[in-house]
């Protein structure tokens, strides 16, 4: 790792435009929990630090070759700069370069490269040359025909606006620089000179302007973004949706059939609906609205309990790219995109903040380790963009995709996933994840430096150092799938209570204390809910928060044939050389041997079948 003095400058420019700009603060909000952001958190940890580096040597690398160079993605904002010259690739592809902007960005703050930075305000000037003179910025319309905008909502202006604005708020809070949110700024209104209270009604076809209006309020402190955002939250379920002589507006597809107070079940695209919830969460937080509170409470049932894979993925099908019926799971066919388990872990983060509940960390962890991790190869170079949790050998990542919203996901993702590791509250620190890292945040009125050296999630030990004497409560989360620990603080075993999924240790801590959480991490195997017909006599392997699966590679005999037994008895050997470093599973039944990768791992290897849920052999 680099020395982080050299972004020091950065963010005392953030602290203090931070200060100066905004009178929004967290404390105005309905949340229980402030998560620390990741540019305070410096992750040094055995599992995730090489997927870093390879995010800042490759993942950029490929997306902006991608953009620039093997796409016309850049070459739009030139041409729409120009005013001449043909629009290429899809109309919403301006915001894989937003997102991959955001992930230069938050890159930026854990490796400091001016190279890097140059090449964001290059593209920064591009863009802003690319906006119309009224505030309007979108390469399609401008090349195609700007007569035509705003007429069809399923052509993802707003989403793209969405996507500019939480780079633009980024990279705002990244270097202090405010081009391209002020680029933003004229965006947002712009359209709302158009839409709004007395003007036209519009349904965003796919949400993202909504949380993004409400991270453009939280850096100006402009009441008004927040409104826009709540009052196109409050479009949906009145029948303003069109496609204005498109294919006919499905309202199921858009989220659009009920109010979103009145919201009982997931349905439609599932990154639409994940970007929804997040929306809502933001808005909620500010306006108090417990209405969508509660949707937001019974859609998490209705996701989490009927319709999710255990791989954290969501959304069965292809072809609404989205979800069909309430425990209908299919595993070859299974859609879970990529875009969709980064939306579930955006959007129980934020579901944690409101009440402090272990659960939706819970999913979180599920998701991120399994079905967002999948996404990306170990060499930071190939993508998924579909994560089915079996294959016949057919399926494999891609260097990128025409509809490239996944690529540009995870480099987006993966910089910032220090974010999720703690949270704060009036008098308590929350640790949710355990991932190696020094931390120092603001705990109480005072600093706080908490350090984190633990193997996870090779291994359940996780030692926590306490960096200053302080007396705020350290809340450590009892991962959903751990069944027995033991807490010991300097060297003597305590038994907290638990509230929440947290055990609360009570505050007075002084500088030195070391907390070791030690969790017991055996081999689980899991059973689907009976009313999954697609897994009924089949199990999975689990351990910790990583779900397993077999390859062909490692089982060439049989795979078809392959099964675990009541008697199978696991063995667990790490294996530097394989996949990175991982840690195997041997499962052993009869005179049968299985051999079990992480399914996060898969496809990094020979081409072959893949599965998940295994049969499981009848009673001898
Ligand atoms: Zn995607």
């Amino acid at each position: 790792m680099k020395s982080f003095f050299p972004k020091l400058m950065a963010l005392t420019a953030m602290v203090a435009l931070a200060g100066c700009s905004s009178n929004v603060t967290e404390e105005s909000t309905m949340k229980l929990v402030t998560s620390v952001d990741f540019s305070q958190v410096k992750i040094q940890d055995a599992f995730w630090s090489p997927r870093l580096e390879k995010h800042a040597s490759t993942t950029l690398k490929v997306c902006i070759d991608q953009i620039e160079n093997q796409t016309g993605r850049i070459r739009n904002f030139e041409n729409a700069a120009k005013g001449e010259g043909q629009h290429s690739g899809i109309f919403f592809d301006d915001s894989d370069v937003y997102k991959a902007l955001e992930g230069m960005v938050y890159s930026l703050v854990n490796h400091p490269d001016p190279e890097l930075e140059k090449k964001c305000d290059e593209w920064i000037d591009k863009f802003a040359a690319a906006q119309q003179p009224d505030g309007y910025i979108n390469t399609y319309y401008t090349l195609t025909g700007l007569d035509k905008r705003w007429t069809d909502m399923d052509m993802h202006e707003m989403y793209c606006a969405g996507h500019m604005t939480e780079a633009a708020v980024a990279y705002y809070k990244a270097t202090g620089k405010r081009k391209l949110l002020d680029v933003c700024i004229r965006m947002a209104d712009h359209m709302m000179s158009v839409f709004g209270p007395g003007k036209r009604h519009w349904v965003p076809g796919h949400q993202e302007i909504e949380l993004a209006l409400v991270s453009l309020y939280q850096v100006t402190g402009e009441k008004k973004y927040l409104e826009f955002a709540n009052w196109l939250l409050e479009e949906r379920g009145h029948g303003h949706g069109s496609n204005e002589g498109g294919v006919p507006w499905n309202t199921a597809y858009h989220q659009d059939e009920v109010p979103v107070r009145e919201m009982t079940d997931i349905g439609g695209h599932a990154v639409r609906a994940m970007y929804l919830y997040c929306g809502m969460a933001d808005v909620a937080a500010y306006t108090h609205d417990t209405g969508y509170i509660d949707a937001l409470d019974r859609l998490w049932d209705d996701v989490v309990l009927r319709n999710m894979y255990i791989t954290g993925g969501i959304g069965q099908s292809g072809e609404n790219e989205g979800f069909t019926e309430d425990y209908s799971l299919p595993n070859l066919t299974a859609y879970c995109e990529t875009c969709a388990s980064v939306g579930m872990v955006f959007w129980n983060w934020r579901m944690n903040q409101f009440t402090g509940d272990a659960k939706f960390v819970d999913v979180l962890e599920r998701s991120m380790y399994n079905g967002a991790l999948a996404g990306i190869s170990l060499d930071g170079d190939r993508f998924f963009y579909v994560n089915p949790l079996e294959s016949l050998g057919n399926h494999h990542r891609m260097p990128w995709y025409g509809c490239a919203c996944c690529p540009s996901q995870i480099c987006r993702f993966l910089p910032s996933i220090g974010k999720y590791i703690y949270g704060t509250a009036e008098d308590a620190v929350y640790v949710n994840l355990y991932i190696g890292n020094t931390a120092t945040f603001k705990a109480g009125k005072k600093n706080l430096t908490l350090t984190q050296e633990t193997r996870y999630p090779w291994d359940g030990e996780v030692k926590l150092t306490i960096g200053e004497n302080t007396k705020q409560e350290i809340r450590l989360r009892i991962p959903g799938w751990c069944k027995s620990y033991t807490i010991s603080v300097n060297g003597t075993e305590v038994s907290p209570a638990v509230e929440m999924g947290y055990a609360v240790l009570p505050g007075k801590w002084n500088k030195g204390d070391e907390i070791i959480f030690n969790m017991n991490m055996p081999v689980e195997v899991v059973a689907a809910d009976p009313r999954t017909k697609e897994n009924e006599g089949k199990r999975a392997i689990q351990r910790g928060p990583l779900v397993y699966c077999l390859e062909e590679v490692d089982n060439p005999e049989n795979f078809d044939g392959l099964q675990v037994a009541a008697d199978t008895q696991f063995e667990t050997t790490f294996n530097n050389d394989l996949l990175g470093g991982v840690e195997t599973i041997q499962a052993t039944a009869r005179d049968q041997v299985l051999n079990f990768i992480p399914y996060y791992a898969w496809e990094n290897r020979a081409a072959g079948k893949m599965k998940v849920w295994v049969d499981l052999a009848e009673q001898q």
